[in-house]
């Protein structure tokens, strides 16, 4: 049995990662972290999520739960996640990391600590958006070097802080790869007023914020003639939950080490 605490217990993933590990066989709930000084800490976390009382409270410390769970899964912000990792490699912990926005600087520091931190990084958990990165992986190949112009569209909800998506970004690293690019060189975030048209090998990004959207990606290889699209279409937060309570049980086995969902789906 692994037992699972969640930080950003009350955040919208949060809530929908109690509702997972609830449903997981071999997981159980062991705790869920709020903000530091957050009036939430001592809500009972089934209630935060809808699911009835289940008769652990969150608290807004991980010193205060360190005995009781063996994997943290976190979905908040870098420099949060971050402070975690530390506290995580300090006490022998394992992380399931879901947050995204994070800038090279973050990015390097949370890679020092894959040889103290058995974790999962992902900027999405999906099943079906780490098949589409192997669906895009075998596109690329055959159409990115025939004249084939290659865009990322990514749609979300109004609240997403973070632009273009992680999802996207990887999503473009994936055929970048794929096709011996760089995403840093041939990744094009922005275009406005007079920017000329569209370079050969470049990579766009396009997002769009709106409403309630849980989380839309379509890669567009199109030249003269026609047109290939493909699309994934999250409809609940729950699909990324499930993956990453799936992700905690599958780290709990591992040594330190940085992880991606591909490790764990057995996709590489
Ligand atoms: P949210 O704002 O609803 O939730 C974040 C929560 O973290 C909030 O409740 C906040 O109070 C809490 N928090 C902030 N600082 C904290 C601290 N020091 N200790 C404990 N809790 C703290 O956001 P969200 O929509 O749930 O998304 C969170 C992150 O997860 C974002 O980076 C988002 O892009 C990412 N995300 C990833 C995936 C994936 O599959 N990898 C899927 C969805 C969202």
């Amino acid at each position: 049995m692994t037992r699972i605490a969640i930080v950003g217990v009350a955040g919208r993933m949060g809530r929908t990662l109690v509702n997972a590990v609830e449903q997981a066989a071999e997981a159980t709930l062991a705790g869920g972290i709020v903000e530091p000084g957050s009036s939430l800490a001592g809500a009972d976390i089934g209630e935060l999520a809808g699911v009835g009382k289940r008769g652990v409270v969150a608290v807004d410390s991980l010193e205060a739960i360190v005995d009781d769970f063996d994997v943290l899964i976190d979905f908040t912000a870098p420099k949060v996640t971050l402070a975690n990792l530390a506290f995580c490699a300090q006490h022998g912990k394992r992380m399931v990391i879901g947050t995204t926005g994070m800038s090279d600087d973050e990015l390097n520091q949370l890679d020092s600590y894959r040889d103290k931190v058995a974790m999962v990084f992902a900027p999405n958990m999906s099943v079906g958006v780490n098949l589409t990165l192997k669906l895009l992986q075998t596109a690329a190949q055959a159409l990115g070097d025939e004249g084939y112009d290659i865009e990322v569209i990514e749609s979300h909800h109004r609240h997403k802080v973070d632009a273009p998506s992680g999802t996207a970004i990887k999503m473009g690293e994936v055929i970048a790869d794929s096709l011996g690019r760089n995403l840093k060189e041939h990744g094009v975030f922005e275009r406005v007023g007079q920017c000329g048209p569209r370079t050969d090998k470049e990579i766009g990004f396009a997002t769009v914020r709106a409403g309630d959207i849980v989380g839309e990606h379509t890669v567009m290889f199109a030249t003269e003639g026609e047109r290939i699209e493909i699309t994934h279409k999250a409809s609940s937060r729950m699909t990324f939950a499930k993956g990453a309570v799936r992700a905690a049980r599958w780290v709990a086995g591992q040594e330190s080490g940085r992880y991606d969902m591909q490790d764990v789906l057995g996709l590489e």
